[in-house]
């Protein structure tokens, strides 16, 4: 068979790419290993697709880190509004939430991908499902793309096939053994947006508390990190957006072995240790019969408030109006800032999304095309950049896709 752009794995970002090369009027196939298309988008904002985030290009620049320069020029192609206008045309309108954060109205992922879905048939692009790709070669046509039932020859390929987090969704990494058949560098591919194991063995006592509104801060490097959100923790540490955010900046340290990061868990910080230590006195000074924890789970739920009077050196039982000044300075202080040790993360298949992937030095910016193979294009999770929670990964996905299908349709249509 023979096309004009080939687009290699059919998320977010082949989607998205497909479409792309499609509204330009070029032939478009889109192939994909999985029986549907954008399994993982299912999965995403749990089933609900935080979609993307509305914030500034700026704002975003800044979120996505190192990688945030790279994508300026994807992120001007399709900025964040453009991508709600996208799926208002196509009928799912959205909302966003007080933290930025923009959902379908409807509360289901299921729009989001059927609205794609639709836009990439409405167009004619030609997708194949359960159409795994083995290997990719360059022929002097353009490229040879093999699957095991058949070969098509494109004069564009696109590689959106995802990094190496939940593999069961089908990204299990065949971009990156692509790429470097390709010539193509990948920087080794980690763990990022995932829950962190602790060396402290007291959040296992507390699974499953969950926590809205906290803060993580650490030192990297003599740099101050935080993160701030949601956290809930687990039988071997803690996990949530905070520290799923949290993870981004410590994952590339924990890689070393037997590497150890203290941090400090803000439980309140809205407020400083001088109003929360007279809010505790005012508390405690009302209800002078009450035992410590039940004074502390008016601030915190009550299996925490247990731990925290443990760690603090008090009996939890103990009547308020016997505890001494110093007991509840320290809690306070551990309200403020409880130690953890993070001893490494939880493995990549279980990581929202991954760090590392195709070098970005070797794509150019403008046009996400190979600057090693050129009528080769990359977009999505497969290229080494990546974002916090909050929607800032579809968003990337999404614009990097448009800008590769766009490119590789101008230049294919050029040649
Ligand atoms: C649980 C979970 C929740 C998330 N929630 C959010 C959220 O709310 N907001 C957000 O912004 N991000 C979220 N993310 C991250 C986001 O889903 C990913 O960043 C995004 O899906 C990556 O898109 P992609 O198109 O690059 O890759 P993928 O979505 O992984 O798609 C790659 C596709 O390529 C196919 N493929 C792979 N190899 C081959 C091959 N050899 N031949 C053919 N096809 C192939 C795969 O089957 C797959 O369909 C979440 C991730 C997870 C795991």
């Amino acid at each position: 068979m023979r096309t004009d752009i080939c687009v290699v794995g059919a998320g977010p970002a082949g989607l998205m790419a497909a479409i792309g090369a499609a509204g330009e009027r070029t032939e478009t196939s889109l192939l994909e290993a999985n029986p549907n298309s954008g399994c993982k988008l299912l999965t995403t904002g749990g089933g609900r697709c935080n979609f993307t985030h509305a914030a500034t290009i700026d704002e975003l620049v800044r979120a996505y880190g190192k990688s945030g320069r790279f994508l300026r020029h994807s992120l001007h192609e399709l900025p964040p509004e453009d991508v709600r206008a996208f799926f208002a045309q196509r009928g799912v309108s959205s909302a966003i939430e007080p933290d930025g954060c923009v959902f379908p109205r409807t509360g289901r992922a299921t729009d989001i991908r059927e609205a794609l879905v639709r836009e990439a048939e409405t167009l004619g692009v030609r997708t194949r499902c359960a159409s795994r790709v083995t290997q990719i070669v360059a022929c002097d046509r353009g490229f040879q793309v093999d699957t095991q039932a058949q070969s098509v020859v494109a004069r564009c390929v696109v590689i959106t096939t995802g990094g190496l987090s939940w593999p069961q969704t089908g990204s299990t990494g065949d971009g990156y053994r692509f790429a470097a058949a390709l010539g193509h560098a990948v920087t080794e591919p980690r763990p990022a947006l995932v829950p962190l194991i602790t060396r402290e063995s007291w959040p296992a006592d507390l699974a499953g508390v969950s926590l809205k509104g906290v803060r993580l801060r650490a030192r990297i490097g003599g740099r101050k990190v935080t993160a701030s959100g949601h956290l809930v923790f687990a039988y071997d540490g803690i996990g949530g957006s905070a520290a799923q955010d949290l993870s981004r900046a410590l994952t590339d340290s924990l890689t070393e072995q037997n590497s150890s990061i203290p941090i400090h868990l803000d439980l309140a910080p809205e407020v400083g240790e001088t109003v929360l230590d007279e809010q505790l006195q005012n508390e405690i000074a009302g209800h002078r019969k009450k035992t410590l924890v039940n004074i502390i789970a008016t601030f915190l739920p009550k299996r925490l408030a247990v731990t925290l009077c443990h760690l603090a050196g008090g009996a939890a039982d103990q009547p308020v109006n016997q505890v001494r000044k110093q007991t509840r300075r320290r809690l306070v202080a551990l309200i403020k800032a409880t130690p953890l040790v993070v001893t490494g993360t939880r493995p990549i298949a279980e990581a929202t999304v991954t760090r590392g992937g195709v070098t970005l030095d070797q794509i150019d910016r403008r046009t996400m095309e190979s600057k090693v193979r050129p009528g080769l294009y990359f977009a999505g999770e497969v290229i080494d950049a990546d974002g916090p929670c909050g929607g800032y990964n579809l968003q990337m996905c999404f614009a990097t896709g448009l800008l590769a299908g766009r490119s590789a349709a101008r230049s294919s249509s050029s040649s």
